[in-house]
């Protein structure tokens, strides 16, 4: 795909690792960036939105949308289906709208074959300790459900060397302020600039008149 104003960034990170918040503090700040709303058949948290957090679907609904070819790219992770549908994500970069994907290491490879632009970053925690401790306080998933996503963080963090960018996430404020630093340095990358200002571009190369 040709470059487009807007810039795709893949975030991953094992659960737990804090992404969703830094990804929510990041839009905050900036009304120009969006996180595309997956397609899972995992069933809500407490407090999740249907359309917000996910766009929360069965598993045969899944398959025929993986039949229609809707998706840019989709998984199995911790036995349940997560996809990124194609819609609205090339409209948003169209309109120069940064979208981040927060996905896995296998969705993550299947956007890089597809969008060599997209760039990836990759979430740390400080140490397992820590990692263990804040999938407790979530106090959002059973105990065992924990247990698994323990043994999962090891096989997602071993990907990280596939990414271009890694932070560690130890204070949340010098994390969200590395992120923003990644993500604005790379909007004035050439690629990027020649997409939003052609026209100035083209201003300031034409050939003089005399
Ligand atoms: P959770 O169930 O905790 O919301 O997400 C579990 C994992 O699935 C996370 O690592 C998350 O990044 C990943 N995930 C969420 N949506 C997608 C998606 O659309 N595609 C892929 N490949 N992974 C996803």
């Amino acid at each position: 795909m040709q470059h487009l104003a807007g810039n795709l960034f893949i975030i991953s990170a094992p659960s737990g690792a804090g992404k969703s918040s830094l990804i929510q503090a990041l839009l905050k700040r900036h009304s120009d960036m969006q996180v595309s709303v997956s397609h899972t058949t995992r069933a809500p948290r407490p407090g999740e939105q249907d359309g917000v957090h996910y766009h929360f679907i069965s598993v045969e609904q899944f398959k025929a949308l993986i039949a229609q070819d809707e998706f840019f790219e989709w998984a199995e992770v911790f036995g349940n289906y997560y996809g990124t549908a194609k819609s609205s994500i090339r409209d948003s970069l169209s309109q120069g709208i940064d979208v981040f994907l927060d996905i896995d290491w296998q969705g993550a490879r299947q956007i890089k074959a597809q969008e060599s632009s997209a760039l990836g970053i990759f979430i740390l925690p400080p140490s397992l300790t820590e990692l263990e401790q804040r999938l407790n306080n979530r106090g959002q998933d059973a105990s065992d459900v924990i247990a698994k996503r323990m043994a999962q963080a090891h096989s997602e963090m071993s990907h990280a060397n596939e990414y271009e960018y890694l932070i560690i996430n130890d204070n949340f404020d010098t994390a969200l302020a590395e992120l923003e630093r990644i993500v604005l340095a790379q909007r004035n990358g050439y690629a990027s600039q020649a997409a939003r200002q052609q026209a100035l571009l083209s201003q300031l190369l034409a050939k003089s008149a005399n």
